[in-house]
């Protein structure tokens, strides 16, 4: 089933301005924000401007330029909040939920950014 991506979704209102944001980093193509229940010390969630529900969407639609950018976003973020080894911290976690048995609340793809504390195994 092709993807119909919800312009309704919240991350959509938070892209046209309609609903407040805590903007971590903006980018040509990428908005980071923190998440607004946070689950550890740094929880950044990352979206990519243009319109992709996941990560399999985003990865097979978008320009090579948008997925450089986003990925560049995603990595600056995690040496921004100071988790990212390279940027002395003791490393995190990068989720991305996708649909329902993912887990998926918001149909706008975004990685999330956790870390800041020792989060145990992935399943646990
Ligand atoms: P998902 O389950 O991967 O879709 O995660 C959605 C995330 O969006 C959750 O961690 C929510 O706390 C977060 N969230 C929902 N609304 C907002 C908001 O307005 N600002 C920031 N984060 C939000």
């Amino acid at each position: 089933m092709p993807y119909d991506y919800d312009n309704q979704n919240i991350f959509a209102k938070i892209l046209r301005g309609e609903i407040p944001n805590d903007t971590v980093l903006e980018t040509d193509h990428a908005l980071a924000f923190n998440d607004i229940g946070p689950q550890a010390p740094v929880h950044v969630l990352i979206i990519p401007k243009g319109p992709y529900v996941c990560f399999d969407h985003f990865a097979i639609e978008a320009s090579d330029t948008e997925i450089a950018d986003f990925n560049r976003a995603v990595a600056k973020v995690s040496q921004m909040t100071g988790v990212a080894p390279g940027a002395g911290g003791n490393g995190y976690r990068a989720i991305a939920n996708c649909d329902d048995d993912g887990g998926q609340e918001v149909p706008h793809f975004h990685i999330h950014i956790v870390g800041g504390h020792n989060l145990g195994p992935m399943l646990s």
